[in-house]
């Protein structure tokens, strides 16, 4: 099987790399966090040191790093993934970044005699670890058949958003300004009925198999709110990035959005709070406390 570099194995990566191993890819694995590489060197992974290293093993790199920051330092910085380019290698950024950045580092990637395409995901940790993410694709088609098969041990649903890489930047930030918004629209519906009355567990059930049921509420809720307990997930600084990106996007092509811009100041709260580690479902605490309510319990506390 073909040898595979993996740099970044948080929170996604790590389940999507252990997939890429149970079907029988030879990986070669990078992290700041040597104890996720550890893990996967227990299930047959290789260490590497740097992201020149990771290059000069495999033809084929896969990137799944926190932001924009981060991959252009594992492509362009010292001991990075370019110092090491030759025309044979691909590099397929799977993070959520600036399509700018993405479109930018395709062309140094080329000009070194590579190539590179972006394919961010969406899916959570449960999509990845089940090997069934959406996998959003930016680049020519060409590219895209050249890793179609790694990409379909990973996703279930392979989308080819356009021949510019980028694209898949472009349609992972509308698919995230929805959640980020419908996360806060959930929270502060939901609190109303709380405080008009309703249990969460009626709420729950009815909003679920009714118009207003969200990606949050099915996905997030019941792991956080209704355990009371925010481990992520999918952090609330990555979404706050997430929503800053969607913004940038809209002011680019002139789309005003409200809501959105709203929405992130919401987020921006809760990471002023110092929540910004937590699951983004966090911010149903903040809102709650600001209703007067304590969290799920729905126990007014007597401060409204
Ligand atoms: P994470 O923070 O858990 O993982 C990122 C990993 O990158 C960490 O292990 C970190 O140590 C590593 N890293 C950072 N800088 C590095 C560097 N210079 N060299 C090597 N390793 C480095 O984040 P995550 O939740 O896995 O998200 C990764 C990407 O996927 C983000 O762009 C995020 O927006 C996107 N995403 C996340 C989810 C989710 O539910 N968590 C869903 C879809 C997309």
């Amino acid at each position: 099987m073909e040898k595979l570099g993996f740099i970044g194995v948080g929170m996604m990566g790590k389940p999507m790399a252990k997939n890429l191993l149970k079907a029988g890819y030879q990986l070669t694995v990078l992290d700041l966090n040597s104890a996720a590489v550890d893990e996967l060197v227990r299930h047959g992974a290789v260490r590497a040191e740097s992201a020149a290293e990771v290059a000069g093993r495999c033809d084929t790199v896969i990137t799944m790093l926190p932001g924009s920051a981060e991959v252009e330092h594992v492509v362009c910085g010292e001991g990075g993934l370019l110092s090491a380019l030759n025309a044979d290698h691909l590099i397929v950024d799977m993070s959520t970044i600036d399509p700018l950045v993405s479109n930018r580092l395709a062309r140094e990637v080329a000009s070194g005699g590579g190539q590179m395409i972006d394919a961010p995901v969406s899916g959570g940790e449960v999509g990845a670890m089940n090997g069934t993410l959406t996998i959003m694709i930016g680049g020519p088609k060409a590219t895209l058949d050249r890793c179609r098969d790694v990409l379909a041990v990973m996703g279930g649903n392979l989308i080819h958003a356009g021949d510019e890489v980028g694209m898949g930047g472009k349609v992972k930030l509308v698919n995230n300004m929805i959640t980020g918004i419908s996360m806060i629209a959930t929270s502060e519906a939901f609190l109303t009925g709380l405080k008009a009355g309703l249990s969460m567990e009626t709420m729950v059930n009815v909003v679920s198999v009714s118009s207003g049921a969200t990606w949050p509420l099915l996905n997030h809720f019941p792991n956080t709110v209704l355990k009371n307990q925010y481990e992520p997930g999918f952090m609330l600084d990555l979404m706050y990035k997430d929503m800053g990106l969607a913004l940038g996007l809209a002011n680019d092509v002139g789309v005003p959005v409200p809501v959105g811009g709203l929405v992130r100041q919401v987020y921006q709260s809760g990471r002023a709070a110092g929540l910004g580690r937590k699951d983004f479902s966090v911010m149903w605490e903040e809102m709650a406390k600001a209703a007067g309510l304590h969290q799920s319990t729905g126990i007014d506390d007597g401060a409204s």
